[in-house]
């Protein structure tokens, strides 16, 4: 029996929401996990709780546990025929996340070994200018300036990132009179700049990186454009300008040129497939990356994919609360040459398995933030797998 004894408990994140742990007893040790919350959210993902946390907790307590006791990943997709609707999206993916690690501990491999036995580095994206819902003031309306180090060696891609994070705040001090050195729920530079303001100081950094250290950074955006988006105008709501939905197009793809952006996330919001394949079409060269327009579920990608929406998915497991069906996303999508990217939530824990999920699915990118200690302990994470796998 692989399961000695489960026990749940509730768990603040970084953001102070109540969310869940869940620890395994095995006969090699006890392993733990916890599932994180965000704050854009799509509005197709899956309940984080049924009820409430409580419930979760109560309902993982009373477990039998030779329903655990699973042989081969796979086999969670037993436990979770067994749980679907009685516990939550985040208390299934901390239960499968638990007795993952169990199973590896049992197997003596590392988390990502039960996915593959080969080891492909990431690409790293890291939110260091904030605004949208992960900032106080709510501005600028795009939620994330991300870099990206153009380079797979992760090691060297945290500690450019970490450049970027203080050339960015250098930069932001000189150039925005109300700047204060404060920091947003992903720990990512807040600013009273506008969009177009903070991508030309993400152009100053990426300058600056390159004239100091010979490295190159690409920049991306998630503008989650749902988070700015009124219904029932069908109109973008800017701070001194609502745009249509063609106007929203045209905005964001002449940013995309003008800064020659690498990575466009939910650039439109979150029902509008056709408005993402237009975009697609218009910026050939750019990942046009589905986030909360596809919320990690195989129904909408499968959607996506029709109307040739994207060519980017996040993957996020508790979106859909199914460490299965998020493998049969990031499948989907390679057999489709979208690219992957798995990413923190805004409201993050202390769990690193999401590096290793990303390392075992293969993902083609990371997005974990790059400050903080929720965000650095993956980081920390990714340098470890790729040390061990001898690169
Ligand atoms: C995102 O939108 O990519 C994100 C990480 O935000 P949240 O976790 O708040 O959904
Ligand atoms: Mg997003």
């Amino acid at each position: 029996m692989l399961v000695r004894s489960v026990y749940a408990k509730k768990l603040k994140n970084s953001r102070g929401e109540e969310t869940i742990e869940v620890i395994v007893k095995t006969e090699k040790g006890v392993v733990n996990a916890s599932a994180p919350f965000g704050k854009s959210r799509g509005i197709h993902e899956a309940n984080a709780f049924v009820e409430n946390v409580e419930h979760d907790v109560r309902i993982i307590n009373a477990l039998d546990v030779r329903v655990l006791d699973i042989k081969h990943r796979l086999d969670i997709i037993y436990v979770e025929k067994k749980l679907r609707g009685k516990i939550g999206a985040n208390s299934m993916l901390a239960l499968q996340l638990a007795l993952l690690k169990a199973l590896a501990k049992k197997q003596g491999c590392e988390l990502w070994q039960l996915f593959t036995r080969r080891f492909k580095p990431v690409r790293m994206l890291g939110n260091v200018i904030g605004g949208g819902m992960h900032s106080s003031a709510r501005k600028p309306e795009f939620q994330e300036f991300l870099f990206s180090p153009r380079t797979r060696h992760m090691g060297k891609a945290v500690l450019i990132n970490k450049k970027v994070y203080s050339i960015a705040r250098s930069l932001l001090k000189k150039y925005d009179p109300r700047f204060k050195g404060k920091k947003n729920d992903e720990n990512a530079w807040e600013t009273t700049l506008n969009n177009e303001q903070v991508l030309e100081i993400a152009n100053l950094v990426r300058e600056k990186v390159k004239e100091r250290y010979g490295e190159n950074v690409d920049i991306g955006i998630d503008i989650a454009a749902s988070t700015f988006y009124d219904k029932r105008s069908k109109k973008y709501v800017y701070e001194n300008v609502k745009l249509r939905k063609q106007e929203q197009i045209n905005f964001v793809a002449r940013l995309a040129k003008k800064f020659s952006l690498l990575y466009l996330e939910d650039p439109l919001h979150e029902e509008d497939f056709d408005g993402f394949a237009i975009l697609r079409k218009k910026l050939k060269k750019i990942l046009v990356v589905g986030d909360d327009l596809t919320v990690t579920n195989t129904e909408r990608l499968k959607k996506a994919i029709k109307k040739k929406a994207i060519s980017g998915i996040i993957v996020k497991p508790n979106q859909i609360g199914s460490l299965i069906a998020s493998e049969e996303v990031v499948e989907l999508a390679k057999r489709h040459g979208i690219a992957v990217i798995v990413s923190h939530r805004s409201g993050e824990t202390l769990e690193t398995g999401i590096a290793d999920l990303a390392i075992g699915w293969h993902a083609d990118f990371v997005k974990f933030g790059v400050a903080g200690k929720e965000r650095e302990v993956k980081l920390k994470r990714l340098i470890e797998i790729e040390k061990k796998a001898g690169v």
